[in-house]
């Protein structure tokens, strides 16, 4: 079954100050799955310049080389603050792992939490994560995972994901990357699962199995068991996503993580050579013990506003946060095209 792509081309015209008509074309666009609307708005760039594409260097810089005084993952503090594992969580207080270091939030909020970071990495432009750091991060937090289940069978929906700078989200400059796992699947993924299952129930195929056939204007990169594409009606800011043939986070290979390592490296010197200074990405699964599951792994990365002295929230007003609209900029085919010359 091929999968039906359903968007609306609008314009809408307004008068300046000075009567003078002008006119925007705006592009309504639902997403194949979720039925989600997200609108592109490519006139928009001019009124989000130094928001979206624009560096303050010099300000950053000077924000960047403050925060490193009091930082709570360099050295030496890391190792006087840094939370440890209950013995109900884990064998190990804490894992020092190539190194990279996983310790417990303090501050959890689901179930099972630990922040994975290297005492060696306060920041990094985003064109200086590496393949071979980022695999190094994932590793880690692939062995905190094997080793959590082994403690409780109720960690079952596990979710790798980083808020980079503050515009992000990130409470620190220094750069890390969070694990939750819970009983209950993320609202965002019980609406993926569900959709899926649905579709599967209604038309006997998979859905996603069925995108990466149907997705080619989109498509950026097949690699082994990875398939790099941009949404048809994207969360966010040049967004990428990818599909991972496994069923679950545990059943990834070493050559699934680098490569994922590899093009989350390329994605970010992407963001990097076009004005961007902060992301988020978050990495999922199914359940941990399901090995036929309707959903794929999945990887979703976006670009965020660009953190300022005075910052707007232009990506979290009302209408993406309460009205779940997101308001993009690029068509994703464009954005697509682009990124086929990065990988
Ligand atoms: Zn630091």
């Amino acid at each position: 079954m091929s999968i039906a792509f359903k968007s609306e081309h609008k314009t809408v015209e307004v008068r300046t100050a000075e009567g003078r008509p002008m006119s925007y074309e705006l592009e309504y666009r639902w997403d194949p799955l979720t039925s989600r609307l997200a609108v592109l708005c490519p006139h928009l760039k001019e009124k989000w310049t130094e928001l979206y594409s624009l560096r303050d260097e010099e300000w950053l810089q000077d924000m960047v080389e403050a925060s490193r005084a009091h930082c709570r993952f360099c050295r030496p503090t890391i190792d006087t603050v840094a939370a440890r594992f209950s013995p109900h969580q884990l064998d190990d207080e804490l894992l020092r792992l190539d190194g990279v270091y996983v310790f417990a939030n303090l501050f959890p909020r689901t179930d099972f939490e630990a922040v994975i970071t290297s005492p060696d990495n306060h920041y990094l432009k985003l064109n200086e994560f590496t393949a071979d750091l980022l695999s190094t991060f994932l590793t880690a937090a692939g062995e905190c995972i094997k080793r959590a289940v082994r403690k409780s069978d109720k960690l079952l929906y596990p979710v790798i994901g980083c808020n980079y700078l503050h515009s992000a989200g990130a409470s620190l400059i220094h750069f890390h990357m969070q694990l939750s796992i819970q009983e209950y699947p993320f609202e965002y993924l019980r609406r993926l699962i569900d959709s899926s299952t649905r579709y599967e129930l209604a038309e006997h195929t998979n859905f996603w199995v069925d995108l990466m056939h149907g997705n080619k204007s989109r498509e950026i990169k097949r690699t082994n068991n990875l398939y790099w594409y941009t949404p048809f009606a994207p969360t966010g800011f040049c967004e990428v996503d990818a599909l991972i043939t496994r069923p679950h986070l545990l059943s990834f290979t070493a050559e699934d993580i680098h490569d994922l390592a590899e093009g989350l490296s390329t994605i970010l010197r992407y963001y990097h050579d076009h004005g961007f200074a902060a992301f988020n990405f978050i990495l999922y699964s199914d359940r941990l013990d399901s090995e036929h599951g309707t959903l794929l792994s999945g990887l979703q990365i976006l670009a965020r506003p660009n953190p300022r002295p005075n910052y707007l929230s232009i990506d979290t007003w009302y209408m993406p946060f309460l009205l779940q609209q997101a308001i993009v900029l690029e068509r994703p085919e464009e954005l697509a095209r682009d990124l086929r010359t990065y990988f």
